[in-house]
């Protein structure tokens, strides 16, 4: 996997698209994944499951989170848990309880993968509709801020704490009309810079993105309709840069951008 330029200042490259995880070397870490109930978190997560961790399965449908979960206890692995929050509708509260909750079962978080996502609208900014901006926003970058900022106590009280925000290829590559979700990632990568930057003295606390390159899910279908789907890979098959970052391999790593394809 590369690591993509971070501003004008090229980065050495770190291939780790063909990292090859050890078969336990998610045993014992608690890490909590939003948006596992479909596409990229649900094949992350049952790829971390497989790997030996104990995963939190955030989503916003619990019909779709169960069955993540039940797929996971069928092949034996770590029995996971479900953490069902709508982004969009729930007030910091909510968010709170979830750390409160995963502090009272777990005593710790591991790793947090910020995963979910919406496309949002496709339009040129004068026509751009504004609560659906409104909410693009607010489900891509202020609901990971809410959640990070309360699981970082947890995150703490870690060995070896690792944070995953997720970006696109928009962030090196803007073009128009990608509306809110093109600020939206540029934001989110954003935070995982200023958030790296501001644990620089907690060396031990790693914070990087992610960008998952062109993958088969409900997402990608949406924003590219007449895409022939085959010439595209399963989520299953990029897992492994994931599974680097959330694991100890990517120790020291941090304030970086990686491309899984
Ligand atoms: P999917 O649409 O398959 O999955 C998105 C996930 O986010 C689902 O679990 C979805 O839940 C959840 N989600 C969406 N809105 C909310 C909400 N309001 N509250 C809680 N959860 C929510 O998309 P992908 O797997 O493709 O996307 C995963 C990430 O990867 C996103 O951040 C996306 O921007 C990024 N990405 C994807 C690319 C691709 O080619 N697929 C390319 C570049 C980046 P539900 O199941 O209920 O809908």
């Amino acid at each position: 996997m590369g690591r993509l330029e971070s501003g004008a200042e090229k980065q050495a490259v770190t291939d780790i698209r063909n990292y090859q995880p050890a078969a336990d070397v998610l045993q014992g870490r608690v890490i909590l994944i939003t948006g596992a109930s479909d596409g990229i978190g649900k094949a992350v997560a049952q790829a971390a499951a497989a790997h030996g961790a104990t995963v939190l399965l955030h989503g916003r449908n619990v019909r779709k989170l169960e069955a993540v979960y039940d797929s996971i206890v069928a092949a034996k692995q770590p029995r996971p848990s479900i953490v069902p929050l709508d982004f969009e509708k729930a007030g910091p509260e909510e968010y709170e309880k979830i750390a409160t909750a995963l502090e009272q079962q777990f005593g710790r978080l591991d790793a947090l993968l910020h995963n979910a996502g919406m496309l949002g609208e496709r339009a040129p900014i004068e026509h751009h509709d504004i609560p659906k901006w409104m909410r693009t926003m607010h489900v891509n970058v202020t609901a990971p801020f809410i959640l990070t900022r309360y699981c970082l106590p947890l995150l703490k009280r870690s060995a070896d704490p690792s944070i995953i925000f997720t970006s696109s290829g928009v962030v090196p590559r803007p073009r128009a009309y990608w509306g809110a979700y093109l600020v939206s990632k540029w934001a989110s990568d954003g935070l995982m810079h200023m958030l790296a930057d501001e644990l620089e003295n907690r060396p031990k606390i790693r914070v990087n993105s992610i960008d998952p390159g062109k993958v088969r899910t409900n997402m990608r279908r949406q924003a590219y309709p007449a895409e022939d789907a085959e010439t595209l890979v399963e989520p299953g098959a990029i897992v492994g840069p994931y599974l680097y970052l959330l694991g100890p391999d990517s120790r020291d790593v941090s304030g970086e951008t990686f491309s899984c394809q």
